[in-house]
């Protein structure tokens, strides 16, 4: 796969990063078998789906000139670790917190960032709508990582509030229309953010197409959103 990394993110992992991957996906199927982590259990398409997946999106931070010293980073809905873990691995100097609502999931997660040696992410249980209000998160993060969680204007409600000035929101999705486009703007524009570009690309194995949506924030996001447990899904802005 070294060729695939170099022509379509211009990087290579390291052997020890290598190493990590591969005992990443051991011990996410010794994982699979007392919970529902994931449905893609083949090498090849954990790879793609989950590993590559995950890091396309952030092919800005893989590069060396990537300037901030040591960004702060948020995982929403982080399930079995995606993107979360392999930016982690990837990515040393950034800090990042893995967040889910499922306890068992948190703890599955804590045995991985031990089993691989990872001091620079902490898990974290709870509702994006309750962490986007706690002093110690709204505000605090650089970027916000956000995969399978939702509608993209939820994505927007749950990322733009935990968002520091000026930080970014990275809403991975498969298929994208321009409806979702406009929906989204609305959205974005009641959070303090805007689209700042929505890139298409394609996978390289299976070649389905996917999308990452890249908010940035612009302006102070009004002190009511996120909305109570639940509202963001039942009632998108
Ligand atoms: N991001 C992972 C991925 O792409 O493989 C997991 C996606 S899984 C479909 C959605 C995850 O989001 C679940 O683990 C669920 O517990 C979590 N989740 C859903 N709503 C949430 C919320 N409001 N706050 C925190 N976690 C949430």
């Amino acid at each position: 796969m070294a060729e695939i990394w170099q022509q379509t993110l211009n990087w290579q992992p390291t052997v020890q990063e290598q190493a990590q991957f591969q005992r990443l996906y051991e011990l996410i199927l010794e994982g699979n078998r007392q919970l529902n982590l994931t449905r893609i259990t083949d090498p090849q398409e954990f790879w793609e789906k989950h590993l590559w997946d995950s890091l396309r999106g952030i092919a800005p931070l893989l590069s060396a000139d990537f300037s901030p010293t040591s960004p702060a980073l948020i995982d929403i809905g982080t399930g079995a670790g995606f993107p979360g873990i392999p930016v982690t691995i990837t990515v040393p100097n950034c800090t990042i917190t893995l967040l889910d609502s499922t306890r068992k999931k948190i703890t599955f997660l804590d045995n991985i960032l031990t089993e691989l040696a990872l001091t620079n992410a902490k898990t974290l249980v709870g509702r994006a709508e309750e962490i986007g209000h706690h002093p110690q998160h709204r505000l605090a993060y650089d970027i916000a990582l956000i995969r399978a969680v939702g509608a993209a204007s939820v994505c927007a409600e749950y990322t733009l509030p935990l968002l520091k000035q000026g930080g970014l929101a990275i809403i991975y999705r498969g298929n994208w229309t321009e409806d979702e486009t406009t929906a989204l703007q609305n959205a974005v524009k009641q959070l303090g953010g805007v689209i700042e570009s929505i890139e298409q690309f394609t996978t390289p194995l299976s070649h389905s197409v996917r999308h990452c949506v890249y908010l940035r924030k612009v302006a102070t996001t009004p002190v009511q959103f996120p909305r109570a447990i639940g509202v963001p899904t039942q009632k998108p802005l």
